[in-house]
C-alpha cells in the first residue's frame, strides 16, 4: 500500500516587502492519522487573503505570527475523511483555519461544518456566504451605516470586499463611487455591478476623480487600502461622515513605518467618525449576514467573481497577485 503523502508550505522566513520564493519551504510527509475524537480533513480549497501577509510578520496582529517552520495559517475548505464526531460525519464539508496543506487534524474547535447545497459552488463560501461577505455586511451597515441618498465611497472596489460593498450600497440606495486599478476593473463596476461611478487610481488624480463623481460630498467611506487613497478621501468627506476601516493593504508590504494621513484633522473638523472593525468579532452575527447575501444573490442583485488558481503549489506566488492587483475577484486555491 502506497503511503499518501501530506504536501505543505512552511514559512522559512519572514518576508520583506513583497513574498519571495525563499519565503516558504515545501515540505512532503506521511498524511496524519487521526487519534480518538480527532478528524482527518483532505483540503480542497484555501482561500488567499491580504491579511496572510500580516501573519508572517513578526509582530502579533489580531492573531499570534507564524512561527518559522510552521505550516502556513490559512483558511480552507476540505472533505472530513475520517471521524467519529456526528456533528462533522465523514463526507461533509467543513470550512476552518487548517493551514497550507492538503491533510489537517483537527477536535472540530473553529471547525464550521457547510451546508450541502449543489447550488452553491464550495469556493462562494470564501467569496459571499463566509469572511468576504461578513466584512462587507457589517463593515459597511454596522459600521458605515449609510442612508439612502448619501454617497458613499469604497476603495480596492474591483476585489472580492469592496465590489460587494458597493453592490449593498447601491441595494440600500446609496450613490457609490468605486476606486479601483485599471481600466477593465472600472468598467466591471460600472457596467455590471452598477456603481454609479469608478476612479481608476492608476490612471490620474484620484482626488480629481472624487470631486467630479461625488459633488455633494463623501457620506460613507469603506476604507480597504489607505496611504495616498485615504488621504484624497478625508479632504472631501462632509459633515458627520462615518469611516469604516478596514484594511490598509498599501502598507502591508512596507519595509518601514508608514507615516500617517495628512488630511486627518478632517476627522475633527468635519466631525466624522472612524471606525475599524475584525470580521471575526462578527461571527455570532453570521446568519445574519448570510440571509440578506442569499436573498439578493438569488433575486440576481449581488454578483461575484473567483479567482481560481490550480494547486497547492502556486500559493506564494498567487498571494502576491493580491498586492499586484492582478486578482479578479476572491482569490482562492484549489488544491
Ligand atoms: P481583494 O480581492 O480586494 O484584493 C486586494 C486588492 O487590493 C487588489 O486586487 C488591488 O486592487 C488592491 N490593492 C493592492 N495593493 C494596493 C495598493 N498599493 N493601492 C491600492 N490598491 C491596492 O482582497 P480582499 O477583498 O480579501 O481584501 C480587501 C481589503 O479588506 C484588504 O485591505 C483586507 O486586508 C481587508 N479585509 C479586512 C477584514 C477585516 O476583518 N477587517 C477581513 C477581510 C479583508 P486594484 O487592482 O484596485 O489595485
Amino acid at each position: 500500500m502506497t503511503t499518501r503523502l501530506n504536501r505543505q508550505w512552511r514559512l522559512a522566513a519572514r518576508p520583506e516587502g513583497f513574498i519571495k520564493d525563499s519565503d516558504f519551504s515545501w515540505t512532503e510527509e506521511p498524511a496524519p492519522s487521526p487519534s480518538e475524537g480527532e478528524l482527518l480533513v483532505r483540503n480542497l480549497y484555501l482561500s488567499l487573503d491580504p491579511t496572510n501577509r500580516g501573519w508572517m510578520n513578526e509582530e502579533a496582529t489580531y492573531l499570534p505570527p507564524v512561527g518559522i517552520g510552521d505550516v502556513m495559517r490559512g483558511l480552507t475548505i476540505g472533505v472530513v475523511e475520517q471521524s467519529s464526531d456526528p456533528n462533522f460525519p465523514e463526507g461533509s464539508h467543513v470550512q476552518g483555519l487548517l493551514g497550507w496543506q492538503e491533510y489537517a487534524i483537527s477536535k472540530g474547535a473553529g471547525l464550521t461544518k457547510l451546508p450541502e447545497n449543489p447550488a452553491i459552488p464550495l469556493p462562494a463560501y470564501f467569496a459571499v456566504f463566509g469572511h468576504i461577505g461578513m466584512t462587507a455586511y457589517f463593515g459597511l451597515l454596522d459600521i458605515g451605516k449609510p442612508k439612502a441618498g448619501e454617497t458613499l465611497v469604497v476603495s480596492a472596489a474591483g476585489g472580492a470586499t469592496g465590489s460587494l460593498v458597493g453592490q449593498i450600497g447601491k441595494i440600500k440606495g446609496c450613490r457609490v463611487v468605486g476606486i479601483a486599478g485599471g481600466e477593465a476593473k472600472c468598467r466591471w463596476l460600472t457596467d455590471e455591478l452598477g456603481f454609479d461611478a469608478a476612479i481608476d487610481y492608476k490612471a490620474g488624480s484620484v482626488l480629481e476623480g472624487l470631486k467630479k463623481h461625488c459633488p455633494d460630498g463623501v457620506d460613507v467611506y469603506f476604507e480597504n487600502v489607505g496611504g495616498e487613497i485615504l488621504d484624497a478621501v478625508l479632504s472631501v468627506i462632509n459633515l458627520k461622515a462615518r469611516i469604516s476601516l478596514c484594511g490598509l493593504i498599501s502598507q502591508y508590504n512596507a519595509k518601514e513605518k508608514v507615516p500617517g494621513p495628512y488630511n486627518f484633522a478632517n476627522i475633527l473638523v468635519r466631525r466624522a467618525r472612524i471606525e475599524g472593525f475584525i470580521v471575526l468579532d462578527y461571527a455570532p452575527r453570521a446568519q445574519e449576514a448570510f440571509a440578506d447575501l442569499g436573498k439578493w444573490l438569488a433575486e440576481g442583485r449581488l454578483k461575484y467573481r473567483v479567482d481560481l488558481v490550480e494547486g497547492l503549489d502556486q500559493a506564494p506566488r498567487a498571494l502576491n497577485k493580491l498586492f499586484e492587483g492582478s486578482n479578479q475577484g476572491k482569490l482562492v486555491v484549489k488544491i
